[in-house]
């Protein structure tokens, strides 16, 4: 079937599913393979479910007029959402960088919807078929998209930014996450700027956070619209403090955040500059910054009649754990213990980033230092405020923190589940 044709279809449909569990009526099924999972095998429950076409790869399940035989059903839903994006003629911005991409999106979509019709990745649908899937889910009255683009190797953000096609672009940093798939640091630079590349080829524009050297440098010749702490730039946002939520001023006004960690300063920036930008009135842009609250683990803070808890088990790499801790050392009174687990994802930087932590962290006035998993474990030191745990299971039995007055950090990749040390608490 012609792109064309299939696009027809889709116009006519309710949009696209791929998942049987969730199918929605006269929605376009496509068969996605996964890790143990052939799609192919779930296209007749999803017609009989309500779905108006199933597109399969497979000839095998070929049985009706409603089944779309194609080559590759992943190739042609990113076909179908590069088609879709050329007929949508909707400006888009996209958005990558190591950390604080959904956060700064969240943001940025809570700004935009203040004043336009506006239409955001979902969660973290950011690979390559959670792209797709956030373009189809625009139409001809969505007046912006807000597109999250993530990356674990080279090659990957050039390849979203082909179907994506932004028209504004933003890094929100260069960090020390998914260092194995890139190949160190120099690898992730050269990864998440394949979008600046890519804008600069079709003469589009970034938004640029001028106090991050690393990513002026590698803005040089790409039409930038500037934001800062300092006067020097297009929009001035000033940090006011970042304990316990984030507060900046902007315009003559104080936003007070619902987000914790100073590292969520240049996000709540990012979304403040492009709503100035985009000529969104200040008070609306305040309004939203302030109406935003995280989800799903994301640097929420806990208070329990005796702890102040924050929790950040969502993901973890050396540059977003320096950045928890930065901003942990800046909250005052009572006793301080941390909780940290592995980072996942560092391939032969993982001793040495993991020994790098625990030096950092036994740097600072905290009373209890928790360790936990297999790298963490391997760590070397003498300091007595120190545990190490091998197992997240052995800490119910070595857990012992005082009763009242105490402040907890708990961060360490998706993987660690770190948040079930609340129900241990
Ligand atoms: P993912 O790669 O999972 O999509 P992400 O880039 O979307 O992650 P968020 O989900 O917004 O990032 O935030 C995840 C964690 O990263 C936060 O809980 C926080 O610890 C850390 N973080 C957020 N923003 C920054 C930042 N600007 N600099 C450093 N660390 C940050
Ligand atoms: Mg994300």
């Amino acid at each position: 079937m012609k792109i064309s044709t299939l696009h027809e279809l889709f116009l006519e449909s309710d949009g696209i599913s791929t998942d049987t569990r969730k199918i929605k009526n006269n929605t376009i099924f496509f068969a996605l393979k996964g890790g143990n999972f052939d799609g192919n095998s779930y296209a007749d429950e999803a017609l009989s479910k309500g779905a108006s076409h199933a597109v399969i790869d497979d000839p095998n399940y070929k049985t009706s007029e409603k089944h779309i035989l194609v080559k590759d059903v992943l190739e042609t839903l990113q076909h179908l959402a590069t088609y879709h994006r050329e007929y949508l003629d909707t400006p888009i911005i996209a958005l990558t960088g190591s950390n604080g991409k959904t956060t700064t999106k969240e943001l940025i979509a809570s700004v935009l919807s203040s004043s336009f019709n506006t239409k955001a990745t979902k969660g973290n649908l950011n690979n390559h078929i959670g792209v797709p899937l956030t373009l189809l889910s625009m139409n001809k009255q969505t007046e912006i998209g807000v597109v999250e683009m993530g990356a674990n190797h080279q090659g990957e953000i050039a390849a979203l930014s082909d179907i994506a096609k932004p028209n504004y672009g933003y890094i929100t940093n260069i960090g020390k996450a998914h260092l194995e798939g890139f190949g160190g640091i120099e690898g992730v630079l050269k990864g998440k700027t394949e979008l600046y590349k890519h804008l600069k080829k079709h003469n589009k524009q970034i938004f640029l956070n001028i106090d991050d050297p690393k990513l002026v440098n590698a803005a040089a010749g790409i039409k930038t619209y500037r934001f800062s702490k300092n006067e020097d730039s297009d929009v001035q946002i000033k940090f006011e403090k970042a304990a316990p939520n984030v507060v900046v001023s902007y315009d003559q006004q104080e936003i007070q955040s619902n987000l914790v960690g100073s590292y969520n300063f240049t996000n709540i920036a990012a979304a403040i500059a492009i709503g100035n930008y985009f000529k969104i009135n200040p008070a609306k842009i305040k309004t939203a910054i302030e109406s935003y609250t995280p989800t799903n683990n994301r640097s929420q803070v806990i208070e329990r009649d005796n702890y102040t808890i924050i929790l950040d088990a969502y993901n973890a790499n050396p540059t977003s754990m320096e950045a928890a801790i930065y901003n942990f050392e800046q909250f005052e009174g009572g006793t301080k213990v941390v909780f940290l687990g592995d980072m996942f994802e560092l391939g032969v930087e993982a001793e040495i980033e993991h020994q790098r932590i625990a030096d950092l962290i036994t740097n600072t006035a905290t009373d209890k230092i928790y360790l936990i998993g297999s790298n963490f474990f391997k760590t070397k030191g003498t300091d007595t405020r120190v545990q190490r745990l091998e197992n997240f299971e052995d800490l119910a039995h070595q857990l012992d923190i005082p009763n009242s007055n105490t402040q907890i950090l708990i961060k360490g990749s998706r993987g660690m589940k770190l948040e079930r040390i609340l129900d241990l608490l």
